[in-house]
């Protein structure tokens, strides 16, 4: 795929900033203060991070079984949406009820977007789909796989027939896969040019961080790299992210922790008359219930607050899996409001 071409032409014509670092030692370039405090260890407070965080890339890349230059890091994965938008602007399409980031980001780009309604099983609903990218020919298409907020994995067949049949960038969002037993989208990267991952360390532990990050060949990652901003990522962060992901076992624990809970709290909400929780692939379930606003507001006065869903899905919540003890507060909350 021409992926110079899909690019608007402002941005085809830009150069990416580049931050030059020159090994010195007197420092004295970049305006900063030579006063700073000593954080975490080692960060020094006063100086830049750094722009291209090459140690945490490098860490992701051998975690996620890419080279650093496929990666891009981002202020959470909602900055990569924003620059990936802003690189290749619309037509952007999306199956909806999904991530509403997507097309807030385009609306607050000004470029175009269109969301085609799941089918009846909460998976793309291939006829319209296909209908939309032949006749809108979208630069950018958004796929959630785990969705947000329906929890399932969209049909992996249907994920790559849309990636084969557009004629622009595909980027299949796995916010949720370290929850999922299905297998991740990067190895095919090498397959299909047109193909972008997006995966974030928000939703295993470390949302207060803001990092997430961007697979893509180097040709796709040198052009959003434009519209990053050098200093994205603040130092802070990067170390905490870079020892986060050195001691990995911490996260690996947390994930197991998340799906074992998840798998009693569906155990227990399937018990529950007057409920119906969907099947999930994420650190959350969706669910359905008679007056379910009324019922979001009942579990909050008991002090459980829970994401009313109502708006995308009519009588739909969604409920995230916290700890055991969190979990059971909330089971017994739900039976006593119902
Ligand atoms: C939470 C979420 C994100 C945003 O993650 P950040 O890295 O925190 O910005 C992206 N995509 C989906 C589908 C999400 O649910």
């Amino acid at each position: 795929m021409n992926i110079k071409k899909l690019v608007k032409p402002n941005i085809r014509k830009l150069k990416a900033y580049h931050a030059a670092e020159v090994p010195c030692k007197i420092k004295l370039d970049a305006n900063e203060s030579p006063y700073g405090l000593k954080v975490l260890g080692s960060v020094m407070t006063n100086r830049y991070p750094d722009p291209e965080a090459k140690e945490l890339r490098s860490l992701a890349a051998k975690d996620l079984g890419v080279n650093p230059e496929n990666i891009l890091h981002g202020n959470g994965s909602d900055e990569l949406i924003y620059c990936l938008i802003a690189a290749f602007g619309g037509p952007v399409l999306f199956p909806v009820p999904t991530f509403s980031m997507y097309g807030i980001i385009a609306q607050s780009l000004d470029q175009e977007y269109t969301g085609i309604p799941l089918d009846n099983r909460f998976d793309i609903d291939m006829k319209p789909f296909e209908a939309a990218l032949r006749k809108l020919k979208p630069r950018l298409t958004f796929l959630s796989s785990p969705n947000n907020p329906t929890g399932n994995s969209f049909s992996s067949v249907r994920i790559e027939k849309i990636i084969q049949k557009s004629k622009g960038i595909v980027v299949v969002d796995e916010a949720y896969q370290p929850f999922s037993e299905r297998k991740s989208f990067i190895p095919l990267l090498k397959k299909y040019d047109n193909l972008v991952i997006l995966r974030t360390l928000s939703k295993v532990g470390l949302a207060g961080l803001r990092t997430g990050f961007m697979i893509a060949g180097t040709e796709i990652n040198e052009e959003v790299n434009k519209v990053r901003l050098p200093f994205n990522l603040n130092s802070l962060s990067q170390k905490v992210a870079v020892d986060a992901l050195k001691k990995n076992t911490d996260l690996k624990k947390f994930i197991t922790a998340i799906t074992d809970e998840r798998k009693n709290l569906m155990a227990e909400m399937k018990k529950i008359r007057g409920i119906r929780p969907y099947p999930t692939d994420a650190n959350f379930i969706l669910f359905h219930a008679r007056d379910a606003s009324s019922l979001h507001a009942r579990l909050l006065k008991q002090g459980v607050l829970i994401r009313d869903m109502t708006g995308a899905l009519p009588d739909c919540l969604r409920v995230t899996v916290g700890t055991s003890a969190e979990n059971k507060a909330f089971l017994k909350a739900l039976s006593n409001s119902l």
